[in-house]
């Protein structure tokens, strides 16, 4: 009975049992899950092969007692020496004055600890009297929390193993264990507590990131295909013909990613499910052309398409360019928070009775009095800046509307089929012909001054530039403060027709919206800002976009800031003012000179930064794994996510005995009871 408590255990009881609980440690089952985070690691090598400043291990005999010195409050350190191979190695602990009490001349004693290979010196961070050999070699290391100690719960969990082990079920079908060579469930638990050597933790290992990965895998798909199957009968009888003559109608033709997402668009308009896509390409990429034809589809289908936008500016700009590209084809409304009293109820009555075909607009939206006679198309613009909920409120808005969401930050696939599994995902990874690349250089931060020169020479011929100061999320004040620093600075050095512009977060929003109307009317041509304009804003006169701190910002960011230029005809700069200090921010800043490629650099970042930071903090979405790795595992979990495919579709979780374990496991997960929305 593994979900028995973990008070069964003998010796586990009261006040062990509650630091136990922190660790959300409650039954016997959990209790043999839980695995060391790290495995120390106790292996003697000859002296000569030891590497210098290397956690290491020896084993020798103590030639005389220690000696204790005292310095300043409670600090102390202990020295004594002993012989290996017979040479003197010099051992030294610090602040352990105890131990002086325990050590003597003549013991045998092994330490472990940071190896200086010039003075024969060893500072020691854990001893053991005896011989090497009367220990493990590979010790497991818990995370603790509590009263507890590595020690105690060590002896817990080797209880929990001799005494239940035996009824740990396996739950992956024989046929995976024989194909991918893994060890069964038992001998894998055992292992990941108590290895024996490397191969088999690491054989135990690779068991376990398959089966996350897997068990993941399989939860993601399934809700997929619940959800799908839970919104038939949506199907949009689009008018072919007329789709075709609206494409034919632009002055460009669609790049072949493009025709490729949207084929994959409309066939789940086509298709009797509600379509809930993902649509990711680099700024620029041409997402919004592709949206468009969308939207059209599903007028010509008699439906009415909403877009909904994270701000005013950009609600505004989408408005503009699908007002040019739909010309007399639909009748498109705009709907912000600006829009008010009189103007907005005729929209309100006008969206209710299907005289507006499409509306373009923010939160305002989803304000409750917003209602369609027959919305089928939704489309959410930086889909991350909304909430679950926000986005729920406007695809309730219809009755299982298609929704298409969109996002300029490109996204390795990894973390796609990771934290978007539920969703399809297309993708533009192309950019449209005869864009002029983006000329990327950087610059110490003792160039600054020659940069603002090559600014002045642009914003001669007529250009403007963004200057960006890095947003440190901890002192919002401090980040604002270098901005405004900048600001005055730049205002003092450039000549009085040259206009500065600020922009912040603090700004009310208003503010933010007046400067940057200002800036896209070129009525100020040098905008300093935070990364508050990194989404979204289009100013295709803007030609040089200046970061400084550039060290402060992940690949991915750096991207999309970059992406505010080079949206014009005319040739593009951006230039990184960075002193890094580490090798990681040289090489980031190395990495954005040499490519353009969104998804390249995405791939990188996830590398540098991990999966963690990828998102930011906020809602992340990026599932935890115990033991995978989705950077380092990627592999495995293209596995994994083949494997749960073939289970799905054959559904062989329903009809091969050999998968009800498997089902059981998926079917006791509140995720299919709560979110199937
Ligand atoms: P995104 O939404 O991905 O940032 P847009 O759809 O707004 O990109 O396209 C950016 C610009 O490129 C727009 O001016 C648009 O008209 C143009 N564009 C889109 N697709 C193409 C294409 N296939 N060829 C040339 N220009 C294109
Ligand atoms: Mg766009």
């Amino acid at each position: 009975m593994l979900d028995k408590s973990v008070t069964e255990i003998p010796g586990v009881g009261g006040k062990y049992a509650e630091d136990l609980a922190l660790l959300h440690i409650y039954t016997i089952e959990d209790l043999l899950n839980y695995f060391p985070y790290r495995y120390d690691v106790y292996e003697i090598k000859p002296l000569a092969e030891l590497i210098h400043d290397d956690k290491v291990t020896i084993e020798g005999r103590v030639v005389h007692d220690p000696t204790l010195q005292f310095y300043g409050k409670r600090k102390s350190r202990l020295t004594f020496t002993v012989e290996v191979e017979g040479v003197a190695i010099k051992a030294v602990m610090f602040n352990r004055a105890f131990a002086k009490k325990q050590i003597h001349i003549d013991n045998i004693i092994t330490l472990t600890g940071k190896w200086d290979a010039h003075r024969l010196q060893i500072t020691v961070s854990q001893y053991k009297l005896g011989p090497a050999e009367d220990q493990a070699k590979i010790q497991p290391m818990y995370s603790l929390k509590g009263n507890l100690t590595n020690i105690k719960l060590k002896k817990t969990v080797q209880q929990a193993i001799n005494q239940y082990l035996h009824e740990v079920p396996e739950i992956l079908p024989e046929r995976y264990l024989t194909a991918y060579k893994i060890p069964e469930r038992k001998t894998a638990i055992q292992t990941m507590h108590f290895p024996a050597n490397r191969l088999a933790l690491k054989h135990a290992k690779r068991r376990f990131v398959f089966e996350e990965f897997l068990l993941f895998q399989l939860k993601m798909q399934l809700l997929r295909k619940l959800k799908r199957e839970a919104t038939q009968g949506n199907a949009q009888h689009y008018d072919v013909d007329k789709v075709e003559e609206f494409i034919n109608s632009f002055p460009f033709s669609l790049t072949n990613a493009q025709k490729k997402s949207l084929q994959q668009i409309l066939s789940d308009m086509k298709s009797p499910y509600r379509m809930n896509r993902l649509l990711q390409g680099d700024v620029g990429s041409g997402k919004t052309a592709v949206a468009a034809i969308g939207l059209f589809a599903s007028i010509t289908a008699g439906k009415q398409g909403a877009l909904m936008v994270p701000t005013e500016i950009l609600a505004e700009q989408h408005y503009e360019s699908l007002e040019e590209l739909f010309a007399d084809k639909a009748n498109i409304a705009l709907l912000t928070g600006s829009v008010k009293g009189k103007k907005r109820k005729e929209i309100l009555e006008q969206l209710e009775n299907h005289d507006i075909d499409i509306v373009i607009g923010t939160h305002a939206l989803i304000q409750d009095d917003v209602n369609f006679s027959d919305l089928g198309f939704v489309i959410v613009d930086e889909q991350h800046r909304f909430g679950v909920e926000q986005r729920r409120a406007l695809r309730d808005k219809g009755l299982q509307p298609d929704v298409l969401f969109m996002t300029a930050t490109p996204i390795p696939r990894t973390l796609a089929i990771t934290a978007f599994g539920d969703m399809d995902v297309s993708v533009i990874d192309e950019m449209p012909k005869g864009r002029k690349e983006i000329g990327t250089y950087w610059a110490k931060d003792n160039m600054f001054e020659r940069v603002l020169k090559m600014i002045e020479k642009h914003v001669a011929q007529g250009e403007q530039a963004y200057v960006i100061c890095p947003l440190i999320e901890e002192s919002d004040k401090l980040d604002i403060q270098d901005a405004v620093d900048l600001y005055h600075q730049l205002v003092e050095y450039f000549p009085a027709h040259l206009k500065v512009g600020l922009m912040h977060g603090r700004l009310k929003s208003n503010e933010k919206e007046d400067v940057m109307k200002k800036f896209a009317e070129n009525e100020v041509q040098v905008l300093v800002s935070t990364t508050v304009v990194e989404v979204g804003v289009n100013v295709p006169n803007a030609t040089i976009m200046v970061i400084y701190d550039a060290e402060r910002f992940g690949l991915s960011q750096l991207h999309q800031l970059r992406g505010r230029v080079g949206r014009g005809n005319k040739q593009s700069y951006c230039i990184l003012i960075a002193d890094p200090k580490g090798e990681v921010g040289k090489e980031r800043m190395r990495i954005m000179t040499e490519t353009t490629n969104g998804f390249e650099l995405s791939e990188q970042d996830l590398k540098l930064r991990g999966p963690g930071d990828f998102f930011g903090k906020k809602q992340s979405g990026v599932p935890e794994f115990k033991v995978a790795d989705m950077v380092h595992d990627y592999k495995a979990l293209e596995t994994a996510r083949v494997d749960a495919q073939e289970m799905i579709e054959n559904n062989l979780l329903y009809e091969d005995e050999e998968y009800f374990s498997l089902r059981k496991l998926l079917e006791s997960d509140p995720v299919f009871t709560n979110t199937l929305d």
